[in-house]
């Protein structure tokens, strides 16, 4: 048994964590115009990610990209997440936010979207929450409806990141409604300037991003654009997930260790009562807690990453990945701020930007609890007895 990372995910790490803190780190408060980062920084930033040979680390080979494993993307992740400047969702530095779904497409299909997107000429974005479907989206109401050689979809979509710069979006919706998530879902290409596609407004959030939601009126869709077979919609999602909770799970590590950084500085240059809060038993008690949990996540995210670079079925570790990862953070973050006292909560410090991203990553791509109630299932097939 080896816990060390191997020699070249080891200098992957330290590449990572130099740019993040040599490039990133001094300009992450002010990189932000709005909701959006500065063009100036991206650019400096983009030019800088293919300097050091990242660009399109996550893209497969076969498309030009690095395809690394998912050990290595989640020391890619870990790194990014000590910064407030590379955004939580979608849209990072090293090269366009590919949608792994669209590495199912045909080829003619790929021609339209896929290869235009890892060029950076086209950008998608994913619309599957609704009003009453956003957890559970087997329920969702948006219907497409098949009339010969093209559907017509209708329906109304929530919190959909970028739907205001993208060019086509991956939409999903019913093609039977009483199947639901069991066959009754289908996925399809849908360019953004089709009659009947309405950006109806922004969502403004506690964190930076501004997801959209969008009408859907009578649009209508060529057959050829639908993704697989009609009700494979969630085929494709299941196929990536693992991913998305990995990255998850990650950031998370990440967050916490640039809170330990923080935290772990101010507290012994901080004096109340004539003492250093880092001599405090109550300020150790919080900071050797973060520590430990951190170290256990690490280490769970690093195992399962790596049995699933071995081809091990990992769903249920990647799920637990996700949960320990983005409840870690939130929980490091939030004692981080309560050392850091009242400067914790202004925007001189990362924290407060930490804190609100953390919050909101414990609810989307997956609340815990639904997690938990999957994970459950599994338990009891594990632990259960033989009668059930
Ligand atoms: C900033 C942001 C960006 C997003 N981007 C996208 C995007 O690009 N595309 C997209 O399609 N979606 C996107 N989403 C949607 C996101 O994935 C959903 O918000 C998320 O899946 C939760 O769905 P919901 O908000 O409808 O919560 P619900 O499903 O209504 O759940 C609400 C709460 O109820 C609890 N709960 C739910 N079910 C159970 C259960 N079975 N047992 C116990 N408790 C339960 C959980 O605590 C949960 O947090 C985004 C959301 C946000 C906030």
């Amino acid at each position: 048994m080896d816990f060390e990372l191997p020699e070249e995910l080891r200098m992957l790490k330290e590449t990572v964590r130099r740019f993040v803190d040599r490039e990133i780190i001094p300009i992450e408060r002010e990189a932000y115009d709005g909701h959006k980062m500065k063009p100036d920084v991206r650019k400096h930033l983009e030019a800088k990610a293919q300097e050091i040979g990242l660009w399109n680390y996550d893209v497969p080979e076969e498309y030009g990209g690095q395809g690394m494993g998912m050990l290595a993307r989640c020391v890619i992740w870990e790194e990014m997440g000590r910064t407030i400047a590379i955004p939580t969702r979608g849209g990072g530095i090293f090269g366009p936010a590919v949608s792994p779904i669209l590495y199912y497409l045909n080829e003619e299909q790929k021609k339209k979207y896929l290869y235009p997107v890892i060029e950076g000429k086209r950008w998608g974005c994913f619309m599957q929450t609704e009003p009453d479907a956003g957890g559970d989206p087997g329920g969702m109401r948006t219907t497409a409806v098949r009339h010969g050689d093209h559907y017509v979809i209708n329906g109304y979509k929530r919190f959909i990141t970028g739907a205001d710069r993208a060019d086509f979006a991956q939409v999903l919706a019913a093609t039977d409604r009483a199947k639901g998530s069991r066959g009754g879902i289908s996925a399809f290409l849908v360019d953004m300037d089709t009659p009947g596609v309405k950006l109806v407004r922004p969502q403004e959030t506690m964190m930076d991003d501004r997801p959209w939601e969008i009408a859907l009126e009578d649009v209508k869709v060529p057959v050829e654009n639908r993704i697989g077979e009609e009700g494979e919609g969630f085929k494709f999602g299941q196929r990536w997930i693992t991913a998305g909770r990995m990255r998850h799970a990650a950031r998370g590590v990440g967050v916490a260790e640039r809170c330990m950084e923080l935290a772990g500085a101010y507290a012994p240059q901080r004096v109340t009562f004539g003492a250093p809060l880092a001599d405090r038993q109550a300020v150790q008690f919080m900071l050797v807690d973060s520590w430990m949990e951190t170290k256990a996540a690490r280490l769970m995210v690093y195992e399962t990453a790596w049995r699933f670079d071995k081809g091990d079925e990992v769903r249920s570790e990647s799920y637990m990945c996700k949960i320990m990862g983005d409840e870690l953070a939130f929980r490091v973050c939030d004692k981080a701020m309560q050392i850091h006292g009242g400067i914790g909560l202004t925007k001189d410090l990362p924290i407060e930007k930490l804190w609100r991203d953390s919050r909101s990553m414990v609810i989307t791509e997956g609340p815990p609890e639904i997690l938990r109630m999957v994970l459950a299932r599994q338990f009891f097939r594990e632990y259960g007895g033989s009668n059930r």
